[in-house]
């Protein structure tokens, strides 16, 4: 279904296509992941011995990558994330971010990244036109860090944090995701970086997709139990996003709480994902797929519009226990 909607600029009309699904739900936003593959192994994320390697036949080419974002662009999505995997691990990421970001109608641009490669990228991609960064750091303690990414060093992460505070992004968020037992008890540590720094912290629940390595049920809380540790946050308005706001008192940025689980999103969902090897994902936690991989752009419209159009209503209940709806990890979808 399409509306064709006037935006008004100050004595120009500008004429805009934008589509909506069986829903009525407007889908504005593409998330692009360009590879599968990451220098971490996140226990909640990925197994320890990575991926199963797809060969480069499988995978979009950078070309595709850029139709694909042309194609989206001209059904109406303004809003453009670039993920993984590991983006930064990408040999082209700067090629693939400045011809992404340079795509007409293309409006916001952000990507989201362990931020372990930041320290040489990060002024670099905010040159190619990255507008924003969403940056995954879910403990303060260089020990747990190591434990949870299975390899990483909390330092190169806070190297890369204070290089992207350093190339002037419009926004930087740092997400961490909550597990019980394990980093609960940082919240108001992880909080307080909104003291001392312009940025947001965001709290996700943990999905059950990947095991969940070895986390037992208590590792499963709801985000809203990161308020106990914070009395004093006073809820903000939201800012369109999905998460829901809150700012300590004399805080320069927000803490934000994102519940797929506890309380789904999916009723004002604006999303689709594309794959790195060319599936668009209508729903994160939904099998259905839409092959684009190999398609001229004429087939590739179309089976966008279908993949928008054909967009589930909501993911179902999904259980803190039980493996959700997709056969596919994070990695390989693009979070
Ligand atoms: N490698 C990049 C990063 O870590 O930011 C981008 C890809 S990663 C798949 C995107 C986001 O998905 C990260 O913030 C990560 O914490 C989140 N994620 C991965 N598995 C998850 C899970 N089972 N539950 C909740 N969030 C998850
Ligand atoms: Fe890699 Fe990001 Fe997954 Fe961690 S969450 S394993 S950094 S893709």
């Amino acid at each position: 279904m399409y509306a064709v909607q006037a935006l008004s600029f100050p004595g120009l009309p500008i004429w805009k296509v934008l589509m909506k699904d069986q829903f009525g739900r407007e889908i504005t936003y593409l998330r692009l992941s360009v590879t599968d593959r990451c220098n971490l192994r996140c226990r909640y994320c990925m197994p320890e011995e990575g991926v199963c390697k797809l060969t480069h036949e499988d995978m979009l080419t950078e070309d595709e990558m850029i139709m694909a974002v042309e194609t989206a662009a001209s059904l109406g999505i303004n809003k453009l994330r670039i993920t993984g995997g590991e983006p930064l691990i990408k040999k082209n990421i700067l090629s693939i971010c400045e011809r992404a970001c340079a795509v007409p109608g293309i409006t916001e641009t952000a990507i989201t990244t362990n931020g372990v490669l930041l320290p040489e990228l990060a002024k670099p991609l905010r040159k190619a036109g990255i507008q924003r960064i969403n940056f995954s750091l879910d403990t303060l303690d260089a020990e747990k860090y190591h434990r949870i990414t299975r390899r990483g060093e909390l330092k190169d992460a806070l190297d890369g944090f204070y290089a992207a505070l350093d190339a002037g992004f419009d926004k930087i968020k740092i997400n961490a995701v909550l597990i019980g037992g394990f980093n609960d008890m940082e919240a108001r540590q992880l909080a307080e970086l909104t003291m001392q720094y312009p940025i947001d912290v965001r709290f996700i629940e943990l999905m059950p997709m990947y095991d969940s390595g070895d986390f037992g049920e208590e590792a499963f809380i709801s985000c809203d139990s990161v308020l106990e540790q914070l009395p004093e946050a006073v809820p903000q308005e939201a800012d369109g996003g999905v998460a829901k706001l809150y700012r300590l008192p004399g805080a320069l940025g927000n803490v934000g709480l994102i519940s797929p689980v506890s309380s789904h999103f999916c009723g004002w969902c604006n999303r689709i994902r594309l794959t790195a090897d060319g599936r668009i994902k209508p729903c994160l936690h939904s099998d259905d797929e839409f092959r684009i991989k190999g398609m001229n752009k004429e087939e590739m419209t179309e089976t966008m519009k279908q993949a928008i159009y054909g967009k589930p209503q909501w993911h179902g209940e999904m259980s803190y226990t039980e493996r959700t709806h997709t056969h596919r990890d994070m990695n390989q979808i693009g979070g």
